[in-house]
């Protein structure tokens, strides 16, 4: 039995079964209420968005032709069959109703896409994105990737978020059980936090049904405030040991039907400046599974 779900069963069980499937990351040209002025400008002291969606097409490629290419480059390289046009890049529902619907049905065009994830943080979710996106999830496969990081606003505060927990769960309430997935995505090694604060973030999600988790450690990006921070000794990343530990603390309280896209992070090796170990996704599982195995426990043991 697998001490964890990888993402790979939820797609099975959303009618996937055989079909190799993959999100290919498409810059829809937002951007980002931390960046534009309307709640800051510095953005989070870890953000650099091209370190989080390093094959993301140019905003200025039509979204037909990121796909296009991102398909070719995956279907060579993984042998996928089809793909989830995946708007990763700044906050993907922060734009007009009308430039959100045409943007994802552009994408929902593609003849190869099965689906789309949006991901994008809780204050920019309202009553008529959660509408449009009921209304299309009628229509296709969707999934809208929120982002909390931390349920402690002092730590949302120390890393310049610019929204609190309660924010995450207004936009939770609007969107639990309106026909389309919901992934959370959290941070662990966040600036003051350890892992009570894992244990806590993990548990306070239970008040709502989700399908989809991504978890990974904070790292540091150049030219970002956190790399000034850790160049300074102010910030030192979580040792791989440490992250192992919170990530099982954090699985054991997620339940057993949620997704895990992802355990660690993905950066680029010429942005990324520490913790190096993010990167070796196989060392990281391979001491995940460890870690349950000496613990006699999965992923939702203690929901
Ligand atoms: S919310 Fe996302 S895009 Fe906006 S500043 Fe933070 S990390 Fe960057």
């Amino acid at each position: 039995m697998n001490v964890y779900t990888p993402y790979a069963q939820i797609l099975r069980d959303r009618g996937f079964a055989g079909i190799r499937v993959r999100k290919v990351a498409l810059n829809g040209g937002f951007t980002c209420p931390n960046l534009d002025g309307s709640k800051g400008r510095g953005g989070c002291t870890y953000c650099d968005n091209r370190s989080f969606s390093p094959v993301a097409g140019s905003r200025s490629v039509p979204i037909l032709n990121q796909l296009d290419q991102g398909i070719s480059y995956f279907k060579v390289k993984c042998r996928t069959e089809r793909f989830i046009a995946y708007f990763q890049t700044f906050s993907g529902t922060y734009a007009s109703i009308p430039r959100l619907r045409d943007l994802y049905l552009q994408a929902m065009s593609h003849p190869e896409v099965v689906g789309i994830s949006i991901s994008t943080r809780p204050d920019c979710i309202n009553a008529e994105v959660v509408d449009l996106l009921e209304e299309l999830g009628k229509k296709f496969f969707l999934t809208l990737e929120l982002g909390l990081q931390s349920s402690f606003d002092e730590t949302l505060h120390r890393v310049n978020r610019l929204h609190t927990f309660d924010d995450f769960a207004r936009a939770m309430d609007l969107c639990s059980g309106r026909g389309f997935d919901l992934c959370v995505h959290v941070i662990l090694g966040l600036p003051g936090e350890s892992s009570g604060h894992y244990r806590h973030t993990a548990s306070s999600l239970n008040q709502w049904s989700y399908h989809s988790v991504k978890i990974h450690p904070l790292h540091v990006v150049k030219g970002t405030v956190l790399a000034s921070q850790h160049a300074r000794g102010e910030y030192n990343p979580l040792e791989c040991g440490e992250y192992i530990e919170g990530l099982v603390d954090f699985l054991e309280r997620v339940p057993a039907s949620v997704g895990v896209q992802r355990f660690t992070a993905d950066a680029p090796p010429e942005m990324l400046v520490a913790p190096q170990w993010c990167r070796d996704k196989a060392g990281v599982l391979n001491a995940m599974k460890k870690e349950f195995q000496r613990r006699g426990s999965r992923q939702g043991f203690l929901v």
